[in-house]
């Protein structure tokens, strides 16, 4: 057998054969090498991004509750997102709970951090069910569902759609839900096009839904489409302050966002995870035909959110 292999090694078939194997496989081994040398490169780099704060750790854009005195390593900011305090006040002050973005330092230069404590965590649970891009035709469905559970939600809603459903607004808001501006076009190259068309759009809604819901129903809280985090929204920040608009994200979702065939098990799924981790929740939905499972979820998440203690409000009634 010994001599075979040495015979078949010493072969010039063998050498013919096999070299464009051996080839291959040596071309193999050096991607291989490749992307294991990328994949960790990108991991520690990811790492370093991370804001560890009181021994969380968080991503940059990812929404958390403070109070006062959270304390954000130097080369992360935040941004603060806040009903109560408008949001071109940098800094929160005083005691009061805020909804803040931890950003990577350098997308705000201005914005120090030195706040020594994440999460309002107090014992107190609170969550605010929130519905962007409605209303729509499964609307009063989720309004069925939020009054047999005996709690309310906050709908951004989209001009162009509200002119479309008066009943089924004034109906949400009558039945003590807010109903609050998501644009008018939701179309990000006409709204973000400049400031002054994005305050149009933004002030035309407003009169939209003004005309529906009634005066002590009018809120000026607003979210932008596609979240207002990002650095190159600051001009639109800035912009929803100047016309007196208060703007707010998310820090918790059930997921729709990001498929339209989300089943009803991953929507409950991802609503646990928050619920297991967070004492204040801003729960982003959608209220879509293409959405269906949010619909679908509602009751269980609303039962499950119940379950492990929560409040309800809507974004008015932020303490
Ligand atoms: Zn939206």
């Amino acid at each position: 057998m010994k001599k075979y292999c040495i015979n078949l090694l010493r072969s010039k078939k063998y050498t013919k054969i096999n070299k464009p194997i051996l080839w291959s496989l040596i071309a193999v081994l050096v991607i291989s090498i490749g992307i294991l040398a990328v994949t960790s490169i990108h991991h520690s780099w990811e790492k370093s991004k991370t804001a560890m704060v009181n021994g969380e750790a968080f991503s940059p854009y990812e929404s958390v509750f403070v109070d006062n005195s959270l304390k954000i390593p130097h080369k992360f900011c935040i941004q603060v997102f806040s009903p109560v305090i408008a949001n071109s006040v940098p800094f929160p002050e005083g005691n009061q709970t805020n909804f803040i973005n931890v950003l990577p330092r350098g997308d705000d230069p201005e914005c120090p951090a030195k706040y020594s404590k994440v999460y309002n965590k107090n014992g107190h649970k609170c969550v605010y069910l929130t519905f962007d891009d409605g209303p729509s035709n499964l609307t009063p469905k989720i309004l069925d569902i939020l009054k047999k559970c005996g709690v309310h939600a906050t709908f951004f809603v989209i001009g162009n759609r509200a002119i479309d459903y008066p009943v089924t607004l004034k109906r949400a808001a009558d039945e003590g839900n807010l109903i609050a501006n998501h644009s008018y076009c939701h179309v990000y190259k006409e709204l973000y096009q400049s400031p002054e068309a994005f305050k149009a759009d933004i002030l035309k809604t407003q009169d939209i839904i003004k005309n529906i819901v009634r005066p002590e129903h009018l809120t000026n809280l607003m979210r932008m489409p596609g979240g207002g985090y990002e650095k190159d929204k600051a001009p639109f920040r800035k912009a929803a302050n100047d016309i007196g608009m208060v703007y707010i994200d998310w820090n918790a979702e059930n997921g729709d966002g990001h498929s339209n065939h989300l089943t009803v098990a991953e929507s409950v799924a991802n609503v646990e995870q928050f619920a297991k981790t967070k004492e204040d929740i801003v729960l982003l939905m959608h209220d879509a035909p293409v959405k269906e499972s949010t619909y679908l979820s509602l009751e269980q998440n609303i039962n499950l959110l119940k379950s492990y203690g929560f409040e309800f409000r809507v974004l008015n009634q932020y303490d």
